[in-house]
């Protein structure tokens, strides 16, 4: 599986495309939509995903949903993800892992450095501590892919989750 990212408009987002054989998964669609349509020509789309439905990550998900005739989070498990509900940031948060390639996409749950804002009206402190410690339970190895910024590791982030329990 080769990961492609965009970076896309409104806040710096990372659509990311996971593409094997001819066949590609879009993670978070944000803005864009002829680029990201055009960075998947000659591909067959199996499948739109969307970390949570805040405003910077779904920009250009109603144009794709109907240019591919697909609905999003359908969850058909192709290339062998896991969804992990991962809520806090917002309550619809979710990750996707891919075990196979120890990849983890993480949408506004962790990054670099950092995990997502709680302070928001319909964010939950207390579930993003349930998501970290659920997540400390999964290898370091894991290269985690963010919704904003640059890749990271699971190890190096947990080393950093004591600082919020
Ligand atoms: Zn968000």
């Amino acid at each position: 599986m080769k990961i492609e990212t965009l970076v896309l408009p409104p806040l710096e987002n990372n659509c990311y495309l996971l593409k094997q054989d001819n066949q590609v998964i879009i993670i978070d669609p944000s803005s864009n939509p002829e680029q990201i349509i055009n960075a998947c020509k000659g591909y067959e789309v199996l499948e739109i995903l969307v970390t949570h439905h805040h405003f910077d990550h779904i920009g250009a998900l109603k144009e794709l949903e109907k240019y591919y005739h697909l609905k999003h989070n359908e969850f058909k498990n192709t290339f062998g993800y896991r969804v992990i509900k991962t809520p806090g940031h917002s309550k619809d948060s979710i990750s996707f892992y891919f075990a196979k390639e120890k990849a983890l996409f993480s949408g506004d749950f962790i990054f670099k450095d950092g995990i997502g804002r709680t302070d928001f009206p319909e964010s939950n402190p207390l579930e993003m501590l349930d998501s970290l410690a659920n997540i400390k339970t999964y290898p370091d190895d894991i290269t985690v892919y963010p919704g904003h910024g640059p890749w990271t590791n699971l190890g190096q982030e947990k080393r950093h989750f004591a600082l919020y329990f």
